[in-house]
């Protein structure tokens, strides 16, 4: 019980969660190391690189990973949530460390400003019964401009959909696709055709060159929001997007050229 250790890369907050169902609302977040994926554009390489995850990730406990949650609470103040991202964070048996966050009822948790409801961000490629367990689940399909077509299984989607709107599961499953291109709108198109019950997300994707650009904050949020009118026109064209929401990533605008949490 309790015995295993996780890859922690970072653990930080609060902060304001960027995309998906929670954008704008407080969150702390545990990254953990590891990824099944090698998207071209991902912004958390150093959750992904294995050597990377070798050299800098700290091996915790489950009751470790809470103390370190505490401690930023503590220093940092309180939020309700906190998101378990990665890497993928899917890739680990992380029930022990879902029940050990959780272990005081939720009425008191959120009365007492104690404990977090818990939202994990995965792309769907492996399926975990734990994901039954928490309060929210973000999972974002990677989409043609990713790289990683060939690893995308509609098999595993539908099982992960299939498990998360059961009548009896708990979890609220989100879905939300990084739109860089208009590929990656059609790719979204038939998701949310497939899946027209449950609620999408589109997020506007932020050119990686951006990062390593010199004192290019305001360059960088001008060209998100150029970006972000191209995708909102785009969505008010076709009508199967109706019901989705489309947002810019908001930590881009928030804090731009940062690609780790604060
Ligand atoms: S799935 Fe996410 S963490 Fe993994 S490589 Fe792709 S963007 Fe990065």
């Amino acid at each position: 019980m309790n015995g295993q250790k996780f890859p922690v890369m970072e653990c930080f907050g609060p902060t304001i969660q960027g995309e998906g169902a929670l954008a704008g609302q407080r969150s702390h977040f545990i990254r953990f190391g590891g990824c099944d994926y090698r998207c071209t554009w991902c912004d958390s390489m150093h959750a992904v690189d294995p050597d990377l995850v070798k050299l800098n990730a700290k091996w915790l406990l489950p009751n470790e990973i809470r103390q370190e949650l505490e401690t930023i609470q503590a220093t940092g103040g309180h939020s309700n949530w906190v998101t378990l991202t990665g890497g993928n964070p899917v890739m680990w048996d992380l029930s022990q460390v879902v029940e050990c966050l959780q272990d005081l009822p939720s009425p008191s948790r959120k009365a007492n400003g104690l404990g977090w409801y818990i939202n994990v961000e995965t792309q769907g490629s492996e399926w975990r019964d734990w994901l039954k367990n928490v309060e929210q689940v973000t999972c974002s399909p990677k989409g043609p401009s990713s790289g990683m077509s060939d690893k995308f299984s509609w098999g595993k989607l539908d099982k992960f959909v299939k498990e998360l709107t059961r009548s009896s599961s708990p979890s609220t499953l989100a879905l939300k696709i990084v739109i860089f291109n208009e590929d990656d709108l059609i790719f979204a198109k038939n998701i949310h055709e497939t899946y027209p019950h449950v609620d999408m997300y589109l997020s506007v994707g932020t050119d990686l060159s951006w990062y390593d650009y010199p004192d290019g904050g305001e360059k960088m949020r001008g060209w998100v929001g150029a970006r972000y009118s191209w995708l909102a026109e785009e969505v008010l064209k076709d009508n199967t997007f109706y019901d989705v929401t489309v947002f810019p990533q908001l930590h881009v605008l928030m804090w731009p050229n940062e690609k780790t949490g604060r």
